[in-house]
């Protein structure tokens, strides 16, 4: 048999029989980073085939790059990729792929959802064989962008409450747009601290019915441990009710630094064990597979 001549294989098997006694200690896999940018969008650093040799260092076994998709209008804002570098952009992820084979690197786009742009997010769809969208909230009312610390005095101007609503009205139509694969960081407008005054529980509630239906995964991203609110996107509670409704979820980092690769990627697994789920989203070519973590 096969099997006979290769000793190697059947020493790796008998170790992993003889598990320890006990809880099981083993190290699990870290689940995809589906969740990283690259310099194109002008606000990170480090090249694709940079990030994806960290991710190996680490042990992940799939990454996923999802850099700030292009507006229809290039001077549209400062942080994100012109629509003339988007080719570049897959090239830079596919010079990663082929010089790390052993890791499986998706090729994404974390988009802005701008109501009347619909048509401009299926054109982009149509450019390249993407994997995924994330569907990403950052702006209500342009030129303000809600989590730009360069803007953060805009907040002292608005009523948060009517911010946090105006942001969830808007991710929820991101949500039904059928659009997207993911949703990004569901409550970034909690990044510098304006939280609202009253329970918008009900909007959340609306906005995970509709994640579920669409079977849109709802992302657990760990920069929001890097800023102010010192908390993963989304907050336990949103997190709980996400799992109540059925939504699927995955994991990112929002790197936009070689050293942010698989940031908290732990934090994040547990906090997501300790709700209840157990397998998270894995996308190729913008179909989902849902897989142990
Ligand atoms: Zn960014
Ligand atoms: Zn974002």
């Amino acid at each position: 048999m096969a099997r006979a001549g290769r000793p190697e294989i059947a020493r790796r098997q008998f170790s992993f029989d003889i598990a320890p006694v006990g809880p099981d200690t083993r190290p699990v896999p870290l689940p995809p980073d589906y969740h990283l940018h690259t310099p194109l969008c002008r606000h990170a650093s480090g090249e694709p085939t940079e990030y994806a040799a960290r991710a190996r260092e680490l042990g992940l076994s799939e990454i996923g790059f999802a850099d700030h998709a292009p507006m229809p209008e290039d001077d549209f804002d400062r942080w994100r990729m012109p629509l003339a570098h988007l080719d570049e952009y897959v090239e830079k992820v596919r010079r990663a792929q082929r010089e790390h084979p052993a890791l499986i690197i998706r090729l994404a786009l974390e988009v802005d959802y701008l109501p009347g742009q619909e048509d401009w997010v299926r054109d982009l769809a149509g450019r390249h064989p993407w994997d995924y969208f994330v569907g990403s909230v950052h702006y209500i009312a342009p030129p303000w962008a809600i989590d730009d610390p360069a803007m953060r005095s805009e907040w002292r101007k608005h009523d948060p409450t009517e911010v946090w609503i105006a942001y969830l009205e808007r991710l929820t139509q991101a949500v039904e747009s059928g659009l997207f694969e993911i949703v990004g960081h569901v409550d970034l407008p909690k990044k510098f601290g304006f939280l609202p005054q009253r329970d918008l529980m009900p909007l959340f509630q609306r906005l995970m019915r509709g994640a579920a239906r669409r079977a849109v995964a709802v992302e657990l991203n760990t920069a929001g441990l890097r800023k102010d609110c010192r908390e993963i996107y989304p907050s336990r509670a949103l997190l709980e009710l996400a799992h109540q409704e059925g939504v699927p979820i995955t994991f990112g980092s929002d790197a936009h630094a070689i050293a942010e690769v698989g940031a908290d990627l732990e934090q994040a697994v547990a906090l997501a064990r300790s709700v209840g789920y157990t397998h998270c989203c894995r996308f190729a070519g913008r179909l989902c597979e849902a897989t142990r973590f």
